[in-house]
């Protein structure tokens, strides 16, 4: 029955009570923004600008950027897009960034923590950002990437909004996470990368095979930072939506909405099976298989016990 119900979903995100639940997608370009348009999304979550420059010896300039978030912008004129600031370094290392020997790169100079060595870098981006956003309704939502503190994220949603942008920040660093009230009271939103957040709260590398079972977005200590961020995110009246891979597992997005996230980010492909998902089951639900969850020791049992919990429901 689940596969007729996916194959016919067609949006928006609503649970079976009436909770709008954004369902988004993760692009990287315009190419992919336009084939993201024939999934079941509602706009775009998360836009990795520096997908677009992995190979680029030299950093481009405003106006070649400017048409590439054009593209973007295009693809979805009159819906909401989620772009993120160059997530330079580590995994995604950019040449045009001056790398600096690091011993352990995911713990260094990447992210919005280029700025400090290439203030210019950001300043040309979000100037191409707000060039590109001209005219494009509705206004954009931009978001900074391995954001660690409060401070940080004041000082860019200070850069963002002078230039008439919506500011906000990725939760993918713990401190961030144990920190959220004071980080939402700084910005307009928060996204959560669940693919660093349980990188570094599990202390395991995201590209390791041989320790997939900790870098589980299941994890209980990684459902406990998350259940902490969206709480937060209630109490200041502002979104907390999830843009990592977790958002892709529709027992996981049901019970991410029920810890009390309020739009999922997935690769295009993954956001009818969680859109169907969602349909079937009650926020009371969800929240039921959240709290189920959280009280496990290992994301096995927790997946099972959210299973057990939304057995009747789908
Ligand atoms: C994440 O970390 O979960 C995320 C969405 O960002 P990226 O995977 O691009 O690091
Ligand atoms: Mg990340």
């Amino acid at each position: 029955r689940m596969a007729e119900l996916v194959a016919a979903w067609a949006g928006p995100g609503v649970t079976a009570d009436g909770r709008p639940i954004a369902v988004l997608a993760n692009v990287a370009d315009g190419t992919s923004a336009r084939s993201a348009t024939s999934h079941p999304v509602e706009g775009v979550g998360l836009f990795r600008t520096e997908l677009a420059f992995l190979d680029r010896a030299d950093e481009p300039s405003v106006e070649e950027q400017t048409r590439l978030y054009r593209e973007v912008l295009d693809a979805f004129e009159g819906r909401k897009v989620v772009i993120r600031t160059l997530d330079a370094g580590s995994d995604k290392p950019l040449k045009f960034v001056t790398q600096i020997e690091e011993t352990n790169p995911a713990l260094g100079v990447r992210g919005n923590r280029i700025v400090d060595a290439h203030p210019g870098i950001r300043a040309a981006q979000l100037d191409a950002i707000a060039a590109a956003a001209d005219g494009h309704q509705p206004t954009p939502w931009v978001m900074a990437p391995m954001i660690a503190s409060a401070t940080e994220a004041a000082e860019f949603a200070g850069e963002v909004r002078r230039r008439g942008l919506i500011a906000g920040v990725m939760i993918e660093v713990p401190a961030a996470a144990i920190l959220a009230e004071s980080i939402l009271a700084e910005v307009d939103f928060v996204s959560i990368g669940t693919n660093d957040l349980t990188q570094y709260t599990m202390a395991a590398d995201r590209m390791s095979a041989e320790l997939a079972a900790l870098t589980d977005p299941w994890q209980p200590a990684v459902l406990t930072l998350i259940a902490g961020v969206a709480r937060a995110g209630q109490a200041a009246d502002k979104p907390v939506g999830v843009c990592g891979e977790a958002a892709a597992d529709p027992l996981l997005a049901c019970v991410l909405v029920g810890l009390g996230v309020t739009s999922l980010s997935t690769a295009p492909a993954a956001s009818a099976a969680v859109g169907a998902r969602l349909a079937e089951v009650t926020v009371e639900q969800c929240r039921a298989a959240a709290e189920a969850a959280l009280a496990t020791a290992e994301p096995a049992a927790a997946r099972a016990a959210a299973t057990a919990v939304l057995a009747g429901a789908v």
